[in-house]
């Protein structure tokens, strides 16, 4: 098969981030007057159960009536995330949070040699774009093919959706697509859509299981440079 189309997951694949998914929640419920510190094992703790269970948690808090549930948990998914690109977007442009390794210089090769990248991440697509753009600049972002974000699909990963609908836009058939991932529900996303998966863990999900991953590598940049040949090859060999 060919190699015509990169897709990224953007959470912990190109940035460490879930650690300011932590911290932009300690932070709403200082802005709510909520007396609560999630710390690093509070936070893995509620990371394994999916589905908005965080913000169900902060609205039991609150004592308000069920009936206000659904316009209350937008209004705070809405000012956590505010906070969290906040939180990332200024940390980037201080220099005191980098792309992780190697992926600057994968996206660079990929993109010389003429192959779309496109981005596929669970994040709304607003603050996807101001988080690309504080880490790549207005350039790097604007080249890329696709970003499909939450609200583009009605099935979160480990649904393949919104992979399929990355490489529809594209117009390259899932078969000729790598994927890069950095979580377990995030590499069956990408498997189930029929792509080839790359697994860089990061922190938070060092312990998933990524025994079905097409490639696993803790750095890309460790122990050798993963370049666009080994992309290629993903595709050729399995
Ligand atoms: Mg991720």
């Amino acid at each position: 098969m060919p190699f015509s189309l990169l897709i990224s997951d953007l959470d912990g694949t190109i940035l460490e981030t879930e650690d300011y998914h932590r911290r932009a929640y300690n932070l709403l419920f200082k802005k709510l007057d909520i007396s609560v510190v999630w710390t690093k094992q509070d936070y893995i703790d509620r990371l394994g159960v999916m589905g908005g269970s965080k913000l169900r948690e902060v609205f039991s808090w609150m004592n308000l009536p069920e009936t206000q549930y659904f316009k209350v948990r937008n209004d705070l998914y809405q000012q956590k995330t505010n906070l969290y690109v906040e939180l990332i977007t200024t940390d980037l442009n201080h220099g005191n949070l980098s792309l992780r390794p190697g992926i600057r210089r994968l996206f660079g090769e990929v993109k010389d040699a003429g192959i779309p990248i496109a981005i596929g991440s669970a994040c709304e697509k607003a603050a996807a774009k101001d988080v690309l753009r504080a880490a790549f600049g207005d350039d790097l972002t604007e080249s890329f093919a696709a970003i499909c974000a939450g609200e583009d699909v009605s099935r979160k990963k480990p649904d393949p959706s919104i992979y399929l609908l990355a490489a529809e836009h594209v117009g390259v058939p899932p078969s000729e697509c790598v994927v890069i991932e950095d979580t377990g529900h995030g590499m069956r996303a990408a498997l189930g859509a029929g792509m080839k998966c790359l697994v860089t863990p990061s922190e938070y999900a060092l312990d998933h299981d990524f025994s079905k991953a097409t490639c696993e590598r803790i750095s890309l940049d460790d122990p050798s440079p993963l370049g666009l040949s080994d992309l290629k090859l993903m595709l050729e060999n399995h």
